[in-house]
């Protein structure tokens, strides 16, 4: 079984890593390295849930220092932000299928992206968050809240 420190450092230990995260009482099925680079826009993709039923896709960008700076940061937004995407869509069949077709519904989005990012700043774990990831994910809900006008 992998640490996360060992994640961080060397790849091929990354899924090992993943396998071992506790995912009971959160709503994810499992999680899946994707050892390449995605990008939205000009910003690297950390993590993106597919499917309800699939595994939460985990990019490479997660492992990076520059990102999480310790196994709490990582599970922040894995569990805190990409879990709650998760439970935001259980069981909302309108939801799911507004966003399953375009065109997709921009200001919904927004609104999803919102309520994760509050719910990773209301810490429901108590995780050991650094200043500067907390003042990162304000940066991000306020991007958010800006485009809905808040
Ligand atoms: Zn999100």
């Amino acid at each position: 079984m992998a640490t996360f420190q060992e994640a961080v450092e060397v790849r091929d230990s990354r899924q090992d890593y993943l396998d071992s995260i506790d995912l009971d009482g959160t709503r994810i099925k499992g999680l899946k390295y994707i050892p390449e680079q995605a990008y939205r826009g000009k910003d690297p993709v950390v993590a993106r849930v597919v499917s309800l039923s699939s595994p939460v896709l985990i990019f490479s960008e997660a492992f990076s220092r520059r990102r999480h700076k310790s196994e709490d940061e990582f599970d922040s937004t894995v569990i805190d932000h990409e879990g709650f995407h998760i439970a935001q869509r259980l069981g909302n069949s309108a939801l799911e299928s507004r966003l399953a077709h375009p065109p997709f519904d921009a200001e919904l989005i927004c609104r999803l992206e919102v309520e994760a990012y509050q719910n990773q700043l209301s810490n429901p774990y108590g995780r050991v968050l650094s200043a500067e990831f907390i003042r990162k994910l304000k940066i991000s809900l306020g991007l958010y809240q800006t485009l809905l006008g808040l």
